[in-house]
């Protein structure tokens, strides 16, 4: 099918610097502390955070199988995660004994009362390489991408879902919605997901209240790794405008979906690789095709970018980029409206 939406008038995004996150997962607990706590999502992040290579949440979600792909502007369905092998259920932890124990047996102390065989980030900090020579992983924070092409709405049957024109902001209408799961299906990045209690899909919503107000979103608003930049791509003295397209070190996720996202990463730069005398090498120690299979042939560019003004400040010059990744002042991350400051204190 052919893209019939319009381009919205304006576009909200977000950059990550993926050289900054710590992996903490403070933006997975503040998104869904408020967002969705409810059964039915109980199992769903709206953001997480991946340890990369790894499986990923929902496992898999970066094969091209379970993705499905979305190239030349046609939709193709991908699969639809399962709750067990997929996303992973919500684990059930032994509150009650602990409450009860005296601290002094191991059987007490706060852990699943089932066993558990995949969640998300079962594999955290696993990362791949060999100690010390070329051991390597980074953390990958993903949202919905607030496409400029959303898979999801095209694939929708009943018109649940629309992409807002003041903003680009990607919504579903749960009273349109009948739960039938091909959005699941056809979002590439599994960013959308089904309320298996109110069987409806629910999604990020880049926080809208918040940004209505000139607010940052949660997830943004509350990492503590400064990291996230948030504003309107067609702002030029916003942070999005100089990462993405000034100084192009922002790039999307799978670019080869053909979706257009409006989340944007700065990849991650790395040590050398050690060779047999433990003597640095020339090689990165995260493979670049490795980082192209997730952001396309743009990563060694914006890494090029990234070193050269990496290399301009050790020498005592100034740089424009390097200031504005480091964030000194956090109400420089985000530019929502014109005229409109961060409130929150
Ligand atoms: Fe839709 Fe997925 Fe794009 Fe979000 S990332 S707008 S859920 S296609
Ligand atoms: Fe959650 Fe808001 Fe971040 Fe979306 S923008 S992932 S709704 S905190
Ligand atoms: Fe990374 Fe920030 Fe999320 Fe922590 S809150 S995991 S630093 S993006």
């Amino acid at each position: 099918m052919k893209y019939a939406i319009p381009k919205s008038e304006r576009q909200v995004a977000m950059v990550l610097d993926l050289n900054k996150c710590l992996g903490c997962h403070t933006c997975s607990v503040a998104c869904k502390k408020m967002w969705n706590t409810d059964e039915g999502t109980d199992y769903a992040y709206w953001n997480n955070v991946e340890t990369m290579p790894g499986k990923g949440y929902p496992a898999r979600v970066h094969d091209p199988d379970t993705a499905g792909r979305n190239l030349a502007g046609e939709t193709k369905r991908g699969q639809l995660p399962g709750l067990d092998t997929g996303y992973g259920r919500a684990w059930k932890f032994n509150h009650k004994d602990v409450l009860a124990s005296t601290g002094r047996e191991t059987k007490e102390w706060l852990r699943p009362t089932e066993e558990v065989k995949w969640g998300p980030n079962f594999d955290e900090d696993q990362g791949e390489g060999v100690y010390p020579a070329d051991n390597h992983y980074f953390y990958l924070p993903r949202l919905c991408n607030h496409c400029t092409h959303p898979a999801c709405l095209d694939a929708c049957p009943r018109s649940a879902i629309h992409k807002r024109q003041e903003d680009g902001i990607v919504l579903v209408d749960q009273d349109r919605c009948h739960g039938y799961r091909f959005c699941v299906e056809a979002c590439p990045y599994k960013k959308i997901y089904y309320d298996h209690v109110r069987q409806v899909s629910s999604k990020c919503i880049f926080c809208l209240p918040r940004v209505e107000e000139g607010v940052a979103p949660a997830c943004a608003r509350q990492c503590p790794g400064r990291l996230r930049f948030v504003g309107y791509r067609d702002d030029q003295e916003g942070p999005i405008w100089k990462l993405v397209e000034k100084w192009q070190v922002a790039i999307p996720l799978h670019p080869e979906y053909g979706l257009g996202p409006n989340v944007f990463y700065v990849p991650p730069m790395s040590p050398p690789k050690l060779d047999e005398q433990g003597r640095e090498t020339t090689e990165p120690r995260i493979p670049l095709a490795y980082l192209e299979s997730l952001f396309g042939p743009a990563v060694q560019p914006a890494l090029d970018v990234l070193l050269a003004e990496r290399a301009k400040t050790k020498r005592g010059e100034t740089s424009e980029l390097m200031d504005l990744l480091i964030a000194y002042n956090w109400h420089d991350n985000f530019k929502l409206a014109p005229g409109l400051r961060e409130v929150l204190a």
